[in-house]
């Protein structure tokens, strides 16, 4: 059985996220989204909430789980059974740090090995921080999350959190 685990900050999960979701659940026998608990970054939802929302918008797809993790990404790999971690490449800005990611992973271990998945072409300009950019001036998110995100976003930005 072939797992990948799949890590991100996933604040919140966009549109772009969930067609690298899919199209890895179909090349993999089970697919681990894991949302990182990254202390470097300011995030707009806890990752309790992270978690939640990304368990409502996968739960017709049977074979992705969600998790979360603190710490280094492949002792997390190598706790859920998984030796691939799946990351998303948009655009060649994103290249060099995902290489470098992905090097240093398997310096650390080398029975992980990272896959890459290039984004569909509908959701290159997508990012997690546009949504929040946008839906904190008001605008409409419904293009970039499922509906069920775009309301727990502006409920965020309602509760001026
Ligand atoms: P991180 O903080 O780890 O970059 P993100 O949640 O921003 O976390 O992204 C997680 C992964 O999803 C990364 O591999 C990123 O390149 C990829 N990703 C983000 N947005 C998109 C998108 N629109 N299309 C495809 N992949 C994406």
């Amino acid at each position: 059985m072939k797992k990948a685990i799949y890590p991100g900050s996933f604040d919140p999960v966009t549109y772009g996220h969930l067609d690298i979701i899919k199209r890895a659940a179909m090349i993999f026998d089970e697919i681990t989204v894991s949302v990182l608990n990254n202390s470097g970054k300011s995030p707009l939802f806890s990752i309790e909430e992270r978690v939640k929302i990304l368990k409502e918008v996968t739960k017709d797809m049977p074979n992705v789980k969600v998790d979360s993790f603190n710490g280094l990404l492949v002792e997390h790999a190598k706790k859920s059974g998984a030796d691939v971690v799946i990351r998303g490449l948009r655009a060649i800005t994103d290249f060099e740090y995902e290489l470098q990611l992905s090097q240093t992973n398997r310096k650390l271990c080398d029975q992980v090995d990272t896959v890459f998945l290039t984004t569909s072409l509908d959701y290159a300009y997508l990012s997690s921080s546009t949504v929040k950019e946008v839906a904190s001036y008001g605008g409409d998110i419904s293009k970039f999350v499922p509906p069920y995100v775009a309301e727990m976003v502006y409920r965020k930005y309602q509760k001026g959190e």
